[in-house]
């Protein structure tokens, strides 16, 4: 099969540039197209260039529909509104759309696996192995253990992160309410401050901290009478969710349309 032809969507971000240098050292995949937000003072910049590399010819663009004409999937870490602009332009054309973005509302999500009858969408809060075994344990330990034991989901992020709890966060406490067997939304309990009352029971707890440039920490912390289990994951280096992204499109490329997870790409769902 020929090389999987990528565009990197947000290529001045974070994530953006760590998945341009990933892609340039991945057998099998190959940029052709950077886009970045209307109006950006990074647009006409060279992708290889922003992310460390040597010049690669690619210029930053703000219209995907022009760069989606010679492309095979889109890798997309921006935000809520770019990320669901770019559904119907990646639906229409058939690219294989890996979503890392975080933040989406229940109506965003809605939106996206509106498109899933035809197109092929791999949507993770998280694209490393460590927490997708993470979350994988986590619903595990929380099958064995009743309401006795409190669930608490503590996330540390870098100051600049827009969004709380981390979508990581979100997707840890889904794995754990799935092993209770409860739905997350009716049963978690987010930013305490001042006289909350007495901890409702079966709860899903969260906890967000910002500050410095930490890459993402979480420990998921089954409290219980008279002991604790608390299962941490750290991340060290961005480098890991470029890689986890470009695995999902290559995994991504050869399957049927539909709504594919992290834990589908990694065979963690047997
Ligand atoms: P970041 O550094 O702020 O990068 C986001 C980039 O998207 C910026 O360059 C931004 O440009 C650009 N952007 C905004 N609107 C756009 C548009 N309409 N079209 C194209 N690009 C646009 O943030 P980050 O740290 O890379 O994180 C990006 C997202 O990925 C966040 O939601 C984060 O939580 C998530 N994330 C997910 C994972 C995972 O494994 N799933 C891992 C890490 C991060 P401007 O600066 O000009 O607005």
């Amino acid at each position: 099969m020929s090389d999987m032809r990528l565009i990197v969507a947000g290529a001045g971000g974070r994530m953006g540039r760590a998945l341009t240098r990933v892609i340039s050292e991945t057998p099998g995949a190959v940029l052709t197209g950077a886009l970045e937000a209307p109006g950006s003072e990074l647009l006409g910049k060279d992708a290889g260039v922003l992310a460390g590399l040597p010049a690669n010819g690619i210029l930053l663009s703000a219209d995907l529909w022009k760069l989606s004409a010679d492309a095979d999937g889109i890798l997309d870490f921006t935000v809520p509104g770019a990320t669901i602009a770019n559904v119907a332009i990646a639906a229409e054309r058939g690219l294989v759309h890996v979503i890392g973005t975080t933040g989406l509302s229940s109506s965003d999500d809605a939106v996206i696996k509106s498109v899933t009858s035809r197109a092929i969408v791999v949507k993770s809060g998280n694209m490393s192995l460590g927490v997708n075994l993470l979350a994988a344990l986590v619903k595990r330990v929380a099958q064995s253990l009743d309401e006795s034991f409190d669930i608490e989901i503590l996330e540390m992020h870098h100051r600049a992160k827009v969004d709380a709890p981390s979508g990581t966060a979100l997707l840890l406490g889904e794995a754990a309410a799935a092993g209770r067997r409860i739905a997350l939304d009716q049963h978690s309990a987010r930013g305490r401050d001042g006289q909350t009352g007495a901890r409702r029971s079966g709860d899903i707890g969260f906890a967000s901290l910002r500050g410095g440039t930490a890459v993402g920490d979480h420990s998921v912390i089954f409290a219980g009478p008279m002991e604790r289990i608390e299962l941490t994951h750290r991340a060290e280096d961005r480098t890991m969710f470029a890689q986890g992204a470009i695995k999902a499109a290559l995994w991504a490329r050869g399957q049927k349309p539909g709504f594919y997870s992290m834990a589908d790409v990694l065979g963690l769902n047997d």
